[in-house]
């Protein structure tokens, strides 16, 4: 089955619990009703994409479980091909996201399924795509064979790579655009800096990783664009925020919609602040994430 753009990440189904502080060891804490909503960064990602009109599969893996149909049931609603979504005897990925007044997350993730994900179960469809985003909460061999074979075969890649983790030298050669956050940048940098920031320009390091260009998403500072010829901010519009869950993958997906439709980078990070924003004045991931006409 081809897409234009294929995701390769996971599904999981998050479970947001408030609470006026979080338990610490051998603590009991009660806290308000559970809320279940589909997540996931694969998921989120796909999703945000075909909502923006992109035709979009989702490489992934959930349980024969009701949080499993439930991620298949948002990514069919929001338009994402499902036909690589493999159903596994585990069960699906689950989030365990606990919220304070402050409005701080924290969060326990359970892959599940999204271990079942293997080199094997990549390789052969990365190569039929046009785009291929990969992001991490699935096997670092999988998300390292996924950008290899795309590599080799002229898919563009864009790794997501969120939560960040170290991969290996060769595999980021192979990456086109390098999409993280300002903290996983930080963090690939080495940076010494108390607050775990670098700088603007310290943000042109990023290529000596290996790939040809960088992506550093920075909240409401919007975006920057690195690349041989040099560095693009790119603000975000300034909007009132109600809930930011999802946002990294919001821009993910609308940073590589806009590259199927061959936009050049500073121009698809553009188009892709505006579409986290959007996205941060709504509550949830999956459904805050707004459509073409939308956005229009
Ligand atoms: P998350 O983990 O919440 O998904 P992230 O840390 O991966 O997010 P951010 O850099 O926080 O990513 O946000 C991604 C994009 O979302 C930003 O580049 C921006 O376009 C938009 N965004 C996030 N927060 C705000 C905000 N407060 N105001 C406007 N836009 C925002």
């Amino acid at each position: 089955m081809t897409a234009q753009l294929l995701v390769v990440g996971s599904a999981n189904a998050d479970l947001v619990v408030p609470a006026e502080r979080r338990p610490s060891g051998g603590e009991t804490v009660l806290g308000g009703d559970t809320e279940t909503w589909p997540g996931g960064k694969g998921a989120n990602t796909a999703v945000a994409a075909a909502r923006l009109g992109a035709d979009v599969a989702l490489l992934g893996a959930v349980g024969d479980d009701a949080h499993g149909r439930l991620l298949l049931d948002s990514l069919h609603g929001s338009g994402v091909h499902t036909g690589l979504v493999r159903v596994v005897p585990r069960p699906t990925g689950l989030a365990f996201i606990t919220v304070t007044p402050d409005g701080e997350n924290s969060i326990l993730v359970s892959p599940g399924a999204n271990h079942a994900l293997r080199p094997d179960d990549v390789a052969s469809v990365v190569s039929e795509a046009k785009v291929a985003v990969v992001s991490m909460e699935i096997p670092l061999d999988t998300v390292e064979r996924a950008i290899n074979a795309a590599a080799a075969s002229g898919t563009r890649t864009v790794l997501n790579l969120s939560p960040v983790a170290a991969v290996p030298a060769p595999t980021l050669a192979g990456v086109d655009v390098l999409l993280v956050n300002e903290h996983e940048a930080a963090w690939l940098l080495g940076s010494g800096a108390a607050d775990g920031m670098v700088g603007t320009r310290e943000l042109a390091g990023l290529l000596d990783l290996g790939p040809r260009a960088a992506v550093v998403t920075s909240g409401a500072r919007g975006a920057v664009v690195v690349e041989q010829e040099g560095l693009t901010e790119v603000p975000t519009p300034a909007v009132e925020v109600v809930d930011t869950t999802g946002a990294g993958d919001a821009f993910a997906g609308a940073l590589a919609t806009a590259l199927t439709r061959d936009a050049g980078l500073a121009d698809a990070a553009a188009s892709a602040v505006r579409v986290a924003a959007l996205s941060v004045t709504r509550r949830g991931a999956q459904p805050s994430y707004p459509t073409a006409v939308e956005l229009e």
